[in-house]
């Protein structure tokens, strides 16, 4: 066994409203925990998705909106002090004889860990990428799905794809100082908030950006080091555009990934559980939320959280199956408040 891993009672695998209320009531119980997630923030469909909508069937709050949620349980799991390792997949789960589990995440973290939730989703969120023949050969280097290191592009021919945005923020970043912008939407309509359009709009008056309607259509270069990319307009037009980078906002796409290789029993990319522990056919291994699937399942963020309370009881008699299990009240736990931190509130 590594001795680098992290040794730990659970490991959460998703952050979006599951995984963060799963923290929330395993803290109570006193359980630590450590959260996965591949994307950079926390928040999953809230946030990626549908950040700015309302949201009205949340207990006791008639309206919310999805990114408002997200930000009010990160504050309410604080006191918990859970680990996040962000921009990180689980990739790799293995059940040891003892019991426990060792994860392996994409960036080679390891977890020694006593009991797993996966609250995973529609799985991982992956950048949809651009779809032409070669295209695999500059990503990474020349294509890029999400921006590290914006000073990288700076004086640099650039060609941004989308209209969300992503696409739109990076191109009034960029633009002013690349040494040649081109945004390439395939329709006149932008998605992203209309200041930024305008503000969009303007760099094109001025010169410091080409707008094009199109698709593109190729690539051209040799084996790592692109030259340029065939777009052809919405006016049947084809435009050669030199470019040294070209960065790609389409939105992203949930895959089930790495999971579905778990050895887990699953019913169209969702793992079977039972109601009572939320349980998987892997002892130790708990589903809460959308990626989890029993007779009546409604894919709501109400359902996650009464998943998540029930779970949390059944990780506990999980890691610690001697301890006498009771329900407290957090009105009334002295135990409770303390791990809280309003002890004496
Ligand atoms: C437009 C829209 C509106 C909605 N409106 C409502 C509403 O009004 N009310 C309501 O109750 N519900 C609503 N929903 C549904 C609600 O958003 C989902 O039920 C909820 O997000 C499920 O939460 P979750 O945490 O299970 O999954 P997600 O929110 O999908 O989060 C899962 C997270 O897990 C991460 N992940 C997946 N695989 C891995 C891996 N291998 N390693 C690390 N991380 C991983 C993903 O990147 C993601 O961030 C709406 C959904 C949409 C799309």
């Amino acid at each position: 066994m590594s001795d680098n891993s992290i040794q730990t009672e659970s490991v959460i695998i998703g952050a979006g409203p599951a995984g963060l209320f799963q923290v929330f009531e395993l803290g109570l119980l006193g359980i630590k925990t450590h959260v996965i997630e591949t994307l950079p923030r926390p928040g999953g469909q809230c946030s990626e998705l549908y950040p700015d909508k309302p949201i009205y069937d949340i207990p006791a709050l008639p309206i919310c909106g999805a990114q408002e949620l997200i930000d009010r349980l990160m504050e309410q799991i604080k006191p918990f002090g859970a680990q996040f390792h962000l921009a990180e997949e689980a990739a790799q789960l293995q059940r040891r004889d003892d019991g426990r589990f060792r994860l392996v995440t994409s960036a080679g973290t390891v977890f020694d860990a006593g009991a797993i939730v996966i609250a995973a989703g529609v799985g991982s969120f992956q950048p949809r990428r651009l779809s032409l023949e070669s295209a695999e050969a500059y990503e990474g280097s020349q294509i890029h799905y999400s921006v590290r290191n914006a000073a990288s592009f700076h004086g640099r021919r650039l060609v941004i794809f989308g209209g969300g945005d992503s696409a739109l923020d990076w191109v009034l970043a960029l633009a002013p100082k690349a040494s040649s912008c081109t945004l390439v939407h395939r329709r006149a309509e932008f998605r992203g908030a209309p200041a930024s359009v305008e503000r969009m709009r303007a760099l094109e008056a001025e010169g410091k950006l080409r707008v094009i309607e199109g698709l593109a259509q190729g690539l051209h270069g040799e084996p790592g080091a692109l030259r340029s990319v065939t777009v052809k307009g919405n006016d049947g037009v084809l435009h050669e555009l030199d470019a040294d980078h070209l960065l790609v906002f389409f939105g992203l796409a949930p895959k089930l990934g790495p999971i579905g290789e778990w050895g887990l029993d699953l019913d169209k990319r969702a793992i079977k559980v039972d109601t009572e522990k939320f349980e998987s056919n892997i002892p130790g291994v708990f589903a809460i939320g959308d990626i989890n699937t029993y007779p009546g399942k409604k894919k709501l963020i109400l359902s996650a959280f009464h998943e998540a309370a029930l779970t949390a009881f059944a990780v506990q008699h999980h890691l610690y199956p001697a301890k006498k299990q009771f329900l407290q009240y957090t009105t009334t736990s002295p135990a409770m408040q303390k791990r809280l931190g309003v002890a004496g509130a």
